[in-house]
């Protein structure tokens, strides 16, 4: 592994832990594989839109959303159909950049409705940013990609879930530091919780 290639993992791992010190946990009463307080985009998930500001974030949003609205194979089935659209005012999410240092190490936060973090989750809301401050970018792809898809969890309305490892979730406080980039079976069952499906 490259020095560099260290550095970068020991940074998300040291950022993500600055943030989980942050975010308290509930279980949901309906499930034992995920955690959320059950609130969620008013607007739901099914023919929905989202933004991002340029094509690097594009690309990344695109990648880590097919894996969210195709369950990633995880036979999860779910009503979620997000998709990319070149109109903001359309999008219930966005992925933006900010010159804001939320910290060192850490690689992105979400505000949903413009409230960080765990404050996010006391009511519904009708719109989330994903903002990636300039840390961001200088961590290898395969984390941007972890990072992106673990904050449209925070996005749907998830929370940490570390009970089962750091591949048994993306909602992994940690994400980038297990081999999965993409949600897993908990993290739909998630998803399903909140906006339906099967
Ligand atoms: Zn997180």
């Amino acid at each position: 592994m490259k020095k560099t290639a260290i550095k970068a993992l020991f940074a998300v791992l040291a950022g993500a832990l600055i943030l989980f010190g942050l975010l308290p946990v509930q279980k949901a009463s309906a499930a034992y594989d995920y955690y959320t307080k059950s609130t969620k985009n008013y607007n739901g998930v099914t023919y929905q839109k989202f933004w991002a500001q340029d094509a690097t974030l594009s690309s990344l949003a695109n990648d880590s959303m097919y894996l969210w609205n195709s369950s990633n194979n995880t036979g999860i089935v779910t009503n979620m159909n997000l998709q990319n659209t070149t109109n903001r005012l359309s999008s219930i999410m966005d992925f933006v950049r900010t010159n804001v240092d939320f910290g060192q190490y850490v690689a992105a936060r979400t505000f949903n409705d413009g409230k960080a973090d765990a404050a996010a989750f006391e009511s519904n809301w009708g719109c989330s940013e994903i903002r990636c401050p300039p840390y961001f970018s200088q961590i290898p792809y395969h984390y941007q990609r972890a990072v992106i898809a673990h904050e449209i969890g925070h996005g749907l309305g998830l929370m940490h879930n570390n009970d089962w490892g750091k591949d048994g979730s993306i909602m992994y406080d940690r994400p980038g530091s297990g081999s999965i980039i993409g949600p897993q079976a908990r993290d739909m069952k998630g998803v399903r919780y909140l906006y339906g499906g099967y």
